[in-house]
């Protein structure tokens, strides 16, 4: 049977995006459907103009640290709208970039809402198109918890859109992107509450990172507030927010922003006209190559809650594109040993295992872990420390995990992440010879076990 096109791609993020251009790059007939942004998530309101801010904030530390190096400046004003309106900029830019990639690409784009209504049909605002495969890269949606008020609370989508910086600002959630925020909302000025209903943030990260981070923010004056819920939100006379803690206590904020997880975007898509089945987390359940329950319809990205990064999104766009269309140059996608960074003030980078896995995957480990004072604050009265670790199997010598808090973490956690993918030993790292002065080289001059 002759169908429009060979592939339909539902969504223009990362993974829509990667799979649409690389398919077509190999001689299939390609459609993408995109119902908000090009580039998705991660260009509009994700990692991209996360970063730029993360940037803005990191400036108040470059002029905290100014004086210790002679320089004397007159006293600095931030101003939000110029910082969000730069940012934006950029950002139209990039979604320029990424629409002419996929036409130039020969991608024929779609601009709306993208409805599956059969196993090799969608429907893009009344238009009906058939395809061979449909590949679903809807990402995902952050989620609010059912609580009273919680129309009061913001999300990421919103606080990049913020009119004015708010004066104090209640971060709510453990993972990285309340994290993120609080470091953002802090370093740019705001008084920041980060508040979160476990022990310590950041669940799954090695604990070492986890304490030293928190010691930092504590250091930097961010209160933290662990073994906390909000109960609810009410509106004062004066417009800030009361948010009510289970425990009973009070905190007012002018904003209330909660990073407390996303869903997989599968609103009005029309799975129930698909054999498409969900996983037990409410996640497209998919197999090896990203088949879904349906023979026809593979999803990648976000929306099957894997691992939930944009080069991770990438690389699985990347191998379906090859499995359909170049199957001579498939290659599984490796989840192990995958670098992240979590760009907090002080930056976390982590690749391998935390010592907590490697202990539960049951191997015996030597820890060697050193916590020093940064040159470049020796010159200032800033006391932060910098973390590094390395998680080391014992038998085997191989060096399972290496672990970061401290400037340019992301930086160099990239390539130590080769190295782990090598399978590099300890005796690798102490064979390498460091690059001096610099931070990075501590990895390669760690002796003695700590552990
Ligand atoms: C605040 C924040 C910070 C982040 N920071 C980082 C980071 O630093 N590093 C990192 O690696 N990752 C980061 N991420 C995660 C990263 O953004 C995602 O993992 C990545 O964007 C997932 O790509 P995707 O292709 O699955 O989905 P997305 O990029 O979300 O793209 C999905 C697209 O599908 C469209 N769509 C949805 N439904 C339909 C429909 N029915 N019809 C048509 N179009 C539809 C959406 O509009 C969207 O454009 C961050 C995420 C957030 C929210």
């Amino acid at each position: 049977m002759a169908y429009d096109f060979d592939l339909f791609v539902i969504g223009a993020g990362s993974g829509g995006v990667r799979a649409a251009r690389f398919a077509a790059g190999f001689g299939a007939k390609v459609a993408v459907a995109e119902s908000r942004y090009h580039g998705g998530t991660c260009v509009n309101v994700g990692c991209v103009p996360k970063k730029l801010l993360v940037y803005g904030a990191h400036v108040a530390d470059e002029l905290e640290q100014a004086a210790g190096f002679g320089w004397t400046l007159e006293e600095g004003h931030f101003d939000w709208g110029t910082l969000i309106a730069n940012k934006n900029r950029e950002i139209e830019r990039l979604n320029g970039i990424y629409r002419n990639l996929l036409v130039n690409s020969g991608v024929t784009l779609l601009q709306g809402h993208a409805r599956i209504t059969g196993a090799n049909e969608v429907e893009v605002d009344g238009q009906r198109f058939s395809a061979e495969h449909i590949l679903i890269a809807t990402g995902g949606w952050p989620q609010v918890p059912d609580i009273p008020g919680k129309e009061l609370a913001i999300t990421s989508n919103e606080a990049f859109y913020l009119k004015e910086l708010p004066r104090r600002v209640l971060v709510v959630g453990g993972g990285y992107i309340a994290v993120e925020f609080a470091g953002i909302f802090q370093g740019l000025g705001a008084d920041t509450t980060l508040l979160y209903r476990g022990e310590l943030f950041l669940r799954g990260f090695d604990g070492s990172v986890r304490t030293h981070l928190k010691e930092e923010l504590e250091k930097r004056g961010m209160n933290l507030q662990f073994n906390a819920d909000i109960q609810r939100i009410d509106k004062l006379e004066d417009g800030s927010l009361k948010a009510i803690l289970k425990d009973g206590r009070e905190l007012v904020a002018d904003c209330v922003f909660y990073a407390t997880g996303r869903r997989p975007m599968l609103d009005n898509l029309g799975l129930e006209n698909t054999g498409v089945e969900l996983d037990a987390r409410g996640f497209i359940r998919v197999d090896e190559q990203y088949q879904t329950t349906a023979p026809s319809i593979l999803a990648i990205g976000d929306v099957i809650g894997r691992v939930q990064l944009t080069p991770v999104a990438l690389a699985e766009g990347m191998a379906v594109a090859r499995r359909l269309f170049k199957p001579e140059q498939y290659r599984k996608v490796d989840y192990q040993n995958i670098p992240t960074a979590v760009f907090s003030q002080p930056p976390i980078g982590t690749v391998g295992l935390t010592e907590e896995q490697a202990l539960a995957a049951g191997h015996k480990v030597q820890i060697f872990e050193s916590r020093f004072r940064a040159m470049k604050l020796t010159l200032t009265d800033i006391q932060e420390k910098t973390l590094m670790k390395l998680v080391v199997d014992v038998e085997t010598d191989k060096v399972l995990g290496c672990h970061m808090v401290g400037p340019d973490a992301g930086e160099i956690i990239q390539g130590l992440g080769i190295a782990l993918k090598a399978g590099a030993t300890k005796q690798l790292f102490d064979d390498t010879i460091g690059v001096h002065p610099t931070a990075a080289e501590e990895f390669v001059t760690m002796r003695t076990v700590t552990r």
